[in-house]
C-alpha cells in the first residue's frame, strides 16, 4: 500500500501532496458561502421534492396501506443493514449463530445497497483509510476549496457507488469469501431484489384486494423506501464527514449529526463509531437515540446474539476528545 499521509492523520489531500517534516493542520478554511448553501439545497431539495408528491398524490396514488409497509420495509431493511452488514458483518460487535448470520445478511440485501461483500469491504476500506487517500468515499477527496467541497460532497454522497473499481474482496472481507453461506446469499442478490420489491406490491394488492393497491405499494414501499434509504445511508457518507460535533477523538473528520439519529437508526452517531468501530452502540451518551443498538441489545436478550461489544465507561472517558 502506499499512503502519503502524514503521522499526525492530516491529509495529503488537504491542498496538494505534503512536504515531509511539516505536517498539515487537520483542518482547512473554512467552507465559503455558496458552496455551504450549495451543500444545503442538494441536502434539502431532493427531500422537499419528495415530501411534496405527497399531498399531490394522497387518496388516488397514495394511501395508509402504503405509508405502513413503505414504514415496515424501511425500518426492517435499515435495521439489516446496520444491525447485521455494518456492525455484525464489518466491525463484529457481536457474535451470532448460522441462523441469525444468514438471516441478517439476507435482510441487509433487501436494502439494495449492493451484495454483501461488495458492501463489507467497501466499508472496511473505508474505515482503513478514513479521509485519506484510499478512502472509497471521502468528501475531502478533492481538497478543501469550496469547488472541491462540492465536487467531495457529491462524490461521498453517491458519484462514488458508480467507480467501476470495485475493492479488493480478498483483501478486505476473506472471512465472508471463506463462508459458503455468506458466498449464496452474495450470489443471490437479484433473487433478493426482486423479493423487496414485489413484497410490498404483493402485500398491497392482498391488504387493499385490488390492482391499483399492488401498484401503489410497489412505488412507494418499493422504489421510493430504497431510495430514501439510500440517500439516508449516504449522507452518513458525506454529512457525517463533513457537518457535525466530534466530542471523541477519531483520526478522521467523521461527525456526530443529531438530525439523522432516528432515520439512520444510529448511524449518525458517526464519531463515535470511527472512534471505537467495533462498539456495538454508537449513540453512547445521553438522549443519543440509537435504534440499531437497542435492537441488538433485544436480540441478546432473546439469545439471538452474544459477545455484544457494549461500551464502557473507562473505554468512553479514553475516547473522550
Ligand atoms: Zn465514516
Ligand atoms: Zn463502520
Amino acid at each position: 500500500m502506499s499512503l502519503s499521509v502524514a503521522d499526525d492523520g492530516s491529509s495529503a489531500t488537504d491542498s496538494g501532496p505534503p512536504s515531509p517534516g511539516s505536517p498539515k493542520p487537520v483542518h482547512g478554511a473554512p467552507r465559503g458561502t455558496w458552496p455551504q448553501v450549495g451543500t444545503y439545497l442538494f441536502i434539502l431539495v431532493p427531500f422537499l421534492a419528495l415530501i411534496a408528491a405527497v399531498p399531490f398524490a394522497w387518496g388516488w396514488g397514495l394511501g395508509w396501506v402504503d405509508i405502513g409497509l413503505a414504514a415496515f420495509f424501511y425500518t426492517f431493511t435499515c435495521l439489516g443493514v446496520t444491525v447485521g452488514f455494518h456492525r455484525y458483518f464489518t466491525h463484529g460487535a457481536f457474535k451470532a449463530p448460522r441462523a441469525v448470520r444468514v438471516g441478517l445478511a439476507i435482510v441487509g440485501s433487501m436494502a439494495l445497497q449492493g451484495p454483501i461483500m461488495h458492501w463489507v469491504a467497501d466499508h472496511r476500506r473505508h474505515h482503513a483509510f478514513a479521509d485519506r487517500a484510499g478512502d472509497p468515499h471521502s468528501p475531502w477527496a478533492f481538497g478543501t476549496s469550496p469547488a472541491a467541497l462540492v465536487k467531495g460532497f457529491w462524490h461521498a454522497h453517491m458519484g462514488w457507488v458508480f467507480d467501476r473499481n470495485l475493492t479488493n474482496q480478498e483483501r478486505f472481507a476473506p472471512d465472508l469469501i471463506a463462508d459458503d453461506d455468506i458466498r449464496r446469499v452474495h450470489r443471490q442478490f437479484g433473487l433478493w431484489t426482486a423479493v423487496t420489491l414485489l413484497a410490498p406490491a404483493v402485500l398491497g394488492g392482498l391488504i387493499t384486494w385490488s390492482w391499483w393497491g399492488a401498484v401503489t405499494a410497489f412505488f412507494w414501499a418499493g422504489l421510493v423506501r430504497v431510495s430514501f434509504l439510500h440517500h439516508v445511508t449516504w449522507s452518513v457518507n458525506s454529512i457525517c464527514h463533513m457537518v457535525g460535533e466530534r466530542p471523541f477523538k477519531s483520526r478522521d473528520k467523521a461527525t456526530n449529526f443529531w438530525p439523522l439519529a432516528v432515520l439512520s437508526m444510529g448511524e449518525a452517531w458517526h464519531n463515535l463509531h470511527h472512534a471505537d468501530p467495533t462498539c456495538a452502540r454508537h449513540g453512547v451518551r445521553r438522549f443519543e437515540i440509537d435504534i440499531s443498538a437497542r435492537t441488538i441489545w433485544i436480540m441478546e436478550k432473546l439469545g439471538w446474539v452474544t459477545d455484544v461489544r457494549w461500551p464502557t465507561p473507562q473505554r468512553l472517558a479514553k475516547l473522550k476528545a
